[in-house]
């Protein structure tokens, strides 16, 4: 098929788990076997239906997240991607990611199988390396699965892998932590996430937080600050706050968010960036079947992002990243003054919460991303500030101000 210089992600939601661990608020459902069928159904149609619109585009990252992807099965799976790979324009190099889990990956030859549907990636739950930890937040695999897991992953010839990992489990000490990430590192995955425990609203562990050993906030940065450095020290690179990989292994599928790049979702609670408009669909398998299947609204919301709003998640989501911000990217596509941006950024600069990078650039240290909310939210005070300047000149007919 004819490349086009647009790219274009696809995200799949699969919205199945075995069951549901504590500290989970994806939207995913747990011992719904009897609905895959209805529901990859109506993804394929779906896919089919959106196909026209992406046309135009290449798809360079197909990204089939959870939920647990893996426990849809091989037929399932291959099925979803015989469509995507018969309706768009994917790129012979596109990446193309599988989350699964330990207990439901199946063996090398289900993921042999895997690959020759299309699946070169493949991101794995791992969360510890300590049965009891794992118990503790409700997973229901071993560690023993998860070597089991990856063993099977490089007899079937994925050249791909990320671990994700949990810090700050309940009753988890810094020496444990490193012990997990030491057995984690052993396996020797080309990409690692190692997310903080965070206690969402709603969910199990909300409710058991008091009598569960949480580590506090102290006890969390200096994990976190350990892992980066030890990271380091095995020859990843930190490339966003959360994520580090083996040079050329950064997940080009995650950089999509990070870069504004445009991604379409498909699936209930799944988002998009399509066509200059944000949308997202139900959180809600029925609702969403069945308003695929009779041609109904499966909209939960929709806007039109404006430029301003552009402006702003530049600097948020840049400043995430290691490649950080650039003043000139910045001035050409919001065409104002980066000076009151680079004041919060010099100022913080001293503290070690920031670093100058190349000609033009900033980026957050280690020390920056464990406070980069507040961080964000002072260079975003900043930018309102100046956009407040420039509005009231332009009011008073003052055009040189810029
Ligand atoms: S396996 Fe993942 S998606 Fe499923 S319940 Fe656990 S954390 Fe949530």
């Amino acid at each position: 098929m004819k490349q086009s210089a647009q790219t274009l992600g696809l995200y799949i939601h699969i919205p199945f788990c075995k069951s549901k661990c504590i500290y989970c608020d994806f939207y995913s459902l747990p011992s719904a076997e009897d609905q895959m069928d209805r529901y990859v159904a109506a993804l394929c149609r779906h896919l089919v239906e959106t196909a026209p619109q992406a046309a135009s585009y290449t798809v360079d990252t197909v990204y089939f997240g959870g939920g647990t992807p893996s426990y849809l099965g091989v037929k399932r799976l291959r099925k979803l991607m015989k469509t995507i790979l018969k309706h768009y324009h994917v790129a012979r190099d596109a990446e193309v990611t599988l989350e699964a889990n330990p207990d439901s990956l199946g063996d090398w030859r289900a993921v042999r199988a895997l690959g020759r549907a299309g699946f070169n990636r493949l991101s794995l739950g791992v969360q510890s390396a300590d049965d009891e930890e794992l118990k503790a937040i409700g997973r229901i695999h071993t560690f023993a699965q998860v070597q089991q897991a990856v063993a099977a992953a490089r007899k079937g010839k994925i050249k791909n892998l990320s671990l994700d990992l949990i810090y700050g489990l309940p009753g988890q000490t810094l020496e444990g932590w490193k012990k997990t990430l030491a057995a984690a590192a052993a396996l020797e995955p080309e990409h690692l996430s190692c997310y903080g425990l965070k206690v969402e609203e709603g969910t199990p562990l909300w409710q058991r937080q008091e009598e569960l050993e949480l580590p506090d906030d102290d006890l969390q940065a200096d994990m976190y600050l350990w892992t980066v450095e030890e990271l380091e020290r095995r020859g990843y690179e930190q490339y966003e706050i959360s994520n580090f990989a083996r040079p050329g292994f950064f997940s080009r599928h995650n950089m999509k968010y990070w870069t504004l790049a445009e991604y379409a979702g498909f699936g209930p609670g799944a988002h998009s960036d399509f066509g200059g408009v944000r949308y997202a669909f139900e959180r809600d398998l029925s609702a969403y079947c069945a308003g695929v299947e009779s041609g109904g609204e499966i909209l939960s919301e929709s806007e039109a992002i404006d430029d301003r709003e552009r402006d702003r998640e530049y600097l948020m989501l840049g400043l995430r990243t290691a490649v950080g911000i650039s003043r000139k990217v910045f001035e050409n596509r919001c065409r104002m003054s980066f000076a009151p941006v680079e004041g919060v950024l010099e100022r913080l600069e001293s503290a070690g919460y920031t670093k100058r990078q190349g000609d033009d650039g900033w980026r957050l240290t280690p020390e920056g991303f464990l406070v980069s909310n507040q961080i964000i939210g002072q260079v975003l005070d900043a930018l309102g500030e100046e956009k407040r300047r420039r509005e009231e000149a332009a009011a008073r007919g003052d055009y040189r101000v810029r």
